[in-house]
């Protein structure tokens, strides 16, 4: 290798800029630089290429290096040393981290114009690892990002093309008797069919597009609830679950727009559960809390899904406004495996009642699950052995019944 190409992209400068007004910026720009400068050697290239993004051009690296040591080579001289000690603007200091790509700079590539453009590649990659960590390119990271930008297209087509609905699983109570149901979206592909959300969420989500999905969702909940009402089938404890994305949760728009759906078909805020992760409870508590008691004062319902597999303590548990947890799938797979499968589930009961949550176990595909799980205390249940996520008119069939 004849050297090295870095793009470097701030992680959080448009935070701290937004919460300190545009010199501060500036001012870490600055800093940043003569950091960058001081320990770069003389035949380095230091430019920076746009608001907060940076590109080095490393001369000789050598060939005789592997990637791994290269990589703690560069990135201890590149990231602990310039963004080890914070930033001093005034009275604050903030810590500071950044997203690098990293393209090797070899004879055959030497000349092309793209090595930019895969130093921002693996830049990218580095972003969607979380930030504060650095990629290196190669051309299966391509075709990776090429597909999903082609379903990111796709997502935009089928949303125009109204390609994705609502289905609906319901949920019992533990002695038989339906008290809601989950909302799950499906896309209906006009050349592959229906495909589940594992596959595109996250890429909606990704690409700003998830907003538009749960509007959808919302939308066919209301739709829901408005005909189960025009039938008289509604019942007063009833609701449906809407799963909420991380990045909708902490959007400012996430009330507007329930209480969008919520007026546009005359349909209440109790009728709808709200379902976040468990993981989603590990960043910061005070917002968290803060969405969670507006939301929850206006009548909405909450529940944490996914339960056991996160990390929450107890103590937030305690401060949060929570209304049922959903014990995950995995564990109630191995419920009647042996006795620690059980001690798991019986834990998460206790936990729950002991708080005065409901608790509700996902993924009930037998009876002999059912019946223990019964034995131990579970509140509510959902699962394959009730039903599968039914359409619109299906689930209307079966709540009739
Ligand atoms: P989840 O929220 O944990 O949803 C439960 C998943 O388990 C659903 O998969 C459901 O169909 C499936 N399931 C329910 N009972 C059983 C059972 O007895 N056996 C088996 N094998 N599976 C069962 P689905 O619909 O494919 O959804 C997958 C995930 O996609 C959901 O996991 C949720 O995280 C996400 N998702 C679905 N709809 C939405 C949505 O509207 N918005 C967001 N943000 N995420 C969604
Ligand atoms: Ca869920
Ligand atoms: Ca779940």
């Amino acid at each position: 290798h004849t050297g090295a190409l870095l793009f470097l992209d701030l992680d959080n400068f448009k935070r701290i800029n937004d919460s300190l007004g545009h010199n501060a910026g500036d001012e870490i720009l600055v800093e940043l630089s003569q950091r960058l400068t001081r320990v770069l050697n003389p035949t380095d290239t230091l430019a920076r290429v746009g608001g907060d993004e940076f590109i080095i051009l490393i001369e000789n690296v050598g060939d005789s290096h592997k990637q791994a040591s290269l990589e703690s080579e560069l990135m201890a001289k590149v990231v602990q040393s310039v963004f080890y000690d914070k930033f001093e603007i005034g009275d604050l200091a903030f810590q500071v981290s950044c997203s690098i790509g990293i393209c090797l700079i070899n004879n055959a590539n030497a000349i092309s114009e793209n090595i930019l453009k895969f130093a921002d590649t693996a830049m990218y990659r580095s972003k969607m690892k979380g930030g504060n960590s650095s990629s290196f390119y190669d051309p299966a990271l391509q075709t990776l990002l090429e597909n999903q930008t082609e379903l990111e297209t796709d997502i935009v087509r089928a949303i125009a093309c109204d390609e994705f609905c609502a289905y609906f699983q319901p949920q019992l109570s533990i002695d038989g008797s339906i008290i809601g149901a989950e909302a799950l979206i499906r896309w209906n592909h006009p050349t592959k069919g229906l495909i589940s959300p594992n596959s595109f969420i996250p890429i909606a989500e990704q690409f700003g597009l998830i907003q538009k999905l749960q509007n959808i969702v919302l939308r066919d909940i209301c739709i829901l609830l408005e005909t189960l009402r025009d039938h008289n089938v509604l019942k007063n404890q009833f609701n449906v679950s809407i799963n909420i994305s991380q990045c909708q949760f902490n959007s400012s728009t996430l009330k507007g727009e329930l209480f969008k759906a919520i007026e546009t078909y005359d349909v209440l805020p109790s009728q709808i559960k709200l379902e976040i992760t468990e993981s989603m409870l590990a960043g910061d508590l005070m917002s968290t809390v803060k969405q969670m008691k507006e939301l929850k004062s206006q009548g909405f319902v909450f529940s944490i899904d996914d339960f056991g597999t996160g990390y929450s303590c107890l103590k937030h548990l305690s401060v949060l406004p929570i209304d049922e947890l959903k014990i995950d799938k995995s564990f109630i797979d191995k419920v009647l495996d042996n006795a620690s499968g059980q001690s798991i589930v019986q834990s998460i009961i206790g936990l729950g009642h002991s708080l005065d949550i409901n608790i509700v176990a996902e993924g009930v595909e037998s009876a002999e699950q059912l019946h223990i799980l019964k034995s131990m205390g579970v509140n509510a249940v959902q699962g394959f052995l009730f039903a599968k996520p039914l359409t619109h008119s299906n689930y209307l069939k079966w709540h009739k019944e």
